[in-house]
């Protein structure tokens, strides 16, 4: 190991505390400490390339290193590089707000209200859900409705819209009243008791991601905003995964031609460089915050409309059009599937793949359609294994994730599903125990 890596590994055991991880179990491992990325490859410490096969957590849609988000992120940095936006305009931001709102039906989703991550675009979404109620007379409906397994990020607001137990449980009491359901039929089962009370229906479209890659049914999004108009409830889509390409369409609702209330996208929103998102509404929730001071949205954060993470998210929307990268991503969802469907043909481990656009979940159970016993910990076992063939990902319980960035080829998807083959063989061989 070289010098540089024994002194970082040994900086990050003895001072960092990684999100989602036992730390315990961290520190008795060896981590891979990524340096350098290009394209869909990430290089490590020791100087070994691997496929950055879930887009460095679900963010990356343009490959890393790519020189037109350099260059706008390099050229903004001449300019400046922040300036609050409490108080005052920047011109990224400004062009930034007029494109996002372009990119839906015109009159729809008109306003744009920017913060950093997933869960803060949830947060703010909650916050505008409930103002709008209590600005409409409606104080009391401040509650929300969400489903089971749903993940909307981990601060507290966010956290109570969550449904997986193991992350959730901890602080489900001390966040937002959620009524939570399992779909569409047991939405419909809601008595007008617990609906009533209700600012918005949150909802992952197309597929929850967290919840193991499980797609939803075709033409459910519609439905359920059809239910929304009928009940006066508020439809909130949490697209920080699905947004930005990765269901094949720009946004996951226009699979559905649905428009929410609320709409948050983060993740892939600057390519997968900068922390950056944003809550988009409708006129018609921006104009009841309108007229006396006290009905002011009264929220923010410092490095709200980041001047250089706007820059990276209109250079990458340009990328979207420059390279075709929505045209020319369906030819490799179809070759996604085909590969996958390989993948399953010639492995007994593998139980079900779930796809949807350009995201992709492979089970895997035992070889009788059980699910493997969780502390074997299979899922985690694959991926580590993957790691020797050249390609990281991260498993969601025994399902690997495969949601490369949208630049990959379709020589490097290959790769990855060798390598993943590869790596369901070495574990149910005992060779990666
Ligand atoms: C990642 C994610 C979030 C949270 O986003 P952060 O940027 O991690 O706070 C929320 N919702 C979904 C669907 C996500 O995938």
């Amino acid at each position: 190991m070289r010098e540089d890596t024994r002194r970082w590994i040994e900086a990050d055991k003895a001072h960092c505390w990684h999100p989602f991880t036992p730390q315990a179990a961290w520190e008795a491992g060896e981590p891979l400490v990524l340096v350098r990325g290009e394209g869909a490859w990430l290089w490590d410490s020791e100087g070994r390339k691997y496929l950055d096969g879930n887009s460095s957590i679900w963010t990356n849609i343009h490959g890393h290193n790519h020189p037109a988000l350099n260059e706008a992120l390099t050229r903004q940095l001449t300019e400046v590089a922040h300036v609050s936006y409490l108080g005052f305009a920047n011109p990224r931001a400004s062009e930034l707000a007029a494109r996002l709102s372009g990119l839906f039906p015109p009159g729809t989703l008109e306003r744009v209200f920017f913060s950093d991550d997933g869960s803060t675009a949830i947060e703010c979404a909650m916050k505008m859900a409930i103002q709008y109620r209590q600005l409409t007379g409606e104080p009391e409906r401040t509650g929300f409705i969400a489903f089971d397994q749903a993940y909307h990020g981990d601060t507290l607001g966010a956290a109570s819209l969550g449904g997986v137990s193991r992350f959730h449980d901890r602080f489900r009491k001390h966040g937002a009243t959620v009524t939570f359901v399992s779909g569409m039929e047991a939405l419909r089962e809601l008595p007008w008791e617990a609906v009533k009370g209700c600012a918005a229906v949150v909802i992952e479209p197309l597929m929850q991601g967290v919840n193991e890659m499980r797609p939803w049914p075709a033409g459910m999004l519609r439905e359920l905003r059809e239910w929304c108009d009928a009940h006066d409830v508020h439809l909130m889509l949490d697209e920080v995964m699905t947004g930005f390409g990765r269901t094949g369409k720009m946004f996951a609702c226009l699979h559905e031609e649905v428009t929410p209330d609320y709409l948050c996208v983060a993740k892939g929103i600057t390519g997968g460089y900068l922390p950056m998102a944003a809550t988009l509404t409708t006129g018609h929730v921006y104009e009841a915050f309108l007229g006396e001071d006290d009905r002011a949205f009264y929220y923010g954060h410092s490095y709200t409309a980041n001047p250089l993470g706007c820059a990276l998210a209109l250079a990458s929307l340009d990328i979207f059009e420059a390279e075709k990268t929505l045209e020319n991503l369906q030819p490799k969802i179809a070759r996604m599937a085909e590969l996958l469907a390989g993948l399953k043909a010639e492995s007994r481990f593998v139980h079900e793949i779930r796809q949807c656009g350009f995201v992709a979940g492979i089970e895997l159970r035992q070889a009788d359609g059980t699910r493997f016993p969780v502390q074997l910990q299979t899922g985690s076992k694959v991926c580590l294994a993957a790691r020797e063939h050249g390609l990281l990902t991260r498993p969601v319980r025994d399902t690997i994730v495969l949601m490369p960035p949208l630049s990959i080829s379709t020589a490097e998807l290959v790769h990855a599903v060798d390598a993943i083959s590869a790596a369901i063989n070495a574990v149910s061989t005992g060779q990666a125990e």
